[in-house]
């Protein structure tokens, strides 16, 4: 019997994450429809998405970019604007799954309405977890319904997983590009740009991310976002430098064994399995090469030069809102270095201050959460 097709409401259609799960769709021989599309303020892509996948209705965030839509489409397509309208549409009845697409904090409430109405999760924005990662977990046990991570890392490891005991895992190990950076000299960093920062060696990602992956902050919330996910110690969530990005992490367990997730670094496998877990389905793209790649390296971390992953750590110690802490004062932080405000080196230091020199506040609320991350994003513009 085949099975009915999936309803899909994509947050962030516009972004990498987004395009690349529409290109999943595309492929799926209409196995996925996607009845929601939205975006910050691209509308002109926006506008081309809807031509292709006709969805019943679209969120603008920006409100007078909403309006020009709303003039230009209203009649084929329902128009909604604000952060209100990401609440109304991952509701709709005509919602199965949610792709969270949206980068930074602003994927948590979104995410929290869509696990409440009862729709699963298919989540790429890692944040989510990072700041409120107990709430979540906790929330998604309560509705009955699934949290499925798109993050490569972390479906490496759900794959590895399966078929397996919770309580034979002894360690997880996450792979790192390691960045542009990770062969730069520690006394060339105050000499980094914003360009030589976005050009990532292996992954075509937005840009937030790109800054966190040559800072290793994106390792280090991957860190928390697997705490979270898969409940192991801190002490057992362990990072590795692999510069090829073929291994997307590995799994060990109490015998010895190993087991790893292997492809090319390409979004769309870990965005389909998100979304036909625990089962799979065929996708065209290029296949690993083994005898082209000949060899695939490690190597430990550098926390002294990559301050980040270490801070990290540090905020999963700490617990409570430490977490959106370290992740509002590096979103802000990533911003002013972008903006070509702050320097490079910068980053770490301005986290570093958010979490040791503001209050943690232990067992938070969604609303101590939201205002730890209001808090933290005026101390680190303050600081600037
Ligand atoms: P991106 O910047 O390319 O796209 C972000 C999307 O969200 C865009 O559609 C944008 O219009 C929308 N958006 C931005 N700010 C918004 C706001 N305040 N409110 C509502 N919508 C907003 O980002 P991306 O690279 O696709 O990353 C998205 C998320 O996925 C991030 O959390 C990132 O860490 C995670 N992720 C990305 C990759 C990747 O390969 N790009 C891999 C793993 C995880
Ligand atoms: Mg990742």
């Amino acid at each position: 019997m085949t099975k009915p097709p999936k309803n899909i409401a994509i947050l962030g259609a516009t972004g990498s994450i987004g395009r690349s799960s529409l290109e999943v769709i595309r492929s799926s021989a209409g196995r996925f429809i996607p009845t929601y599309l939205t975006t910050n303020r691209n509308t002109e892509l926006l506008a081309r998405q809807v031509d292709e996948f006709h969805p019943k209705g679209v969120v603008v965030l920006d409100n007078a970019r909403a309006k020009g839509f709303h003039s230009s489409h209203s009649k084929r397509v329902e128009v909604h604007t604000g952060p209100e309208g990401l609440l109304e549409v991952v509701s709709r009845d005509d919602v199965d799954v949610v792709i969270n697409a949206l980068v930074g904090f602003a994927g948590l409430k979104p995410t929290v309405q869509a696990i409440k109405h009862g729709k699963s999760v298919a989540l790429a924005n890692k944040e989510t977890l990072v700041v409120a990662g107990e709430i979540i977990t906790a929330l998604v046990k309560e509705q009955k319904t699934s949290l499925i991570p798109i993050d490569s890392e972390h479906s490496a490891i759900l794959q590895c997983m399966l078929g397996e005991e919770r309580k034979n895992i002894s360690r997880i190990i996450l792979t790192a590009s390691g960045g542009p950076f990770l062969n730069y000299p520690l006394e060339d960093f105050p000499n980094i740009t914003v360009e030589q920062a976005l050009s990532h060696p292996t992954w075509k990602m937005g840009k937030k991310i790109t800054i966190d992956s040559a800072t290793l902050m994106n390792k280090g919330l991957e860190v928390i976002e697997a705490y979270w996910l898969f409940h192991l110690d801190p002490g057992n969530i362990e990072v590795v430098i692999h510069p090829q990005s073929i291994i997307h992490s590995m799994v060990e367990f109490v015998d010895g064994s190993v087991k790893a997730q292997l492809g090319l670094p390409d979004m769309k496998v870990p965005i389909q399995y998100a979304l036909t877990y625990p089962s799979r389905q065929a996708l065209n793209g290029v296949r690993v090469d083994f005898p082209k790649l000949q060899q695939m390296t490690f190597f430990k971390p550098d926390r002294e030069k990559f301050r980040c992953l270490q801070l990290a750590y540090d905020a999963l110690e700490l617990g409570g809102t430490a977490p959106a802490l370290l992740n509002a004062a590096n979103e802000i932080a990533v911003e002013a270095f972008l903006n070509k405000k702050i320097a490079f080196q910068q980053i770490p230091e301005l986290i570093q201050r958010a979490i040791t020199e503001q209050r943690v506040q232990k067992m938070p609320s969604l609303d101590d959460i939201m205002e730890a991350d209001r808090s933290a994003r005026d101390f680190v513009r303050k600081l600037i």
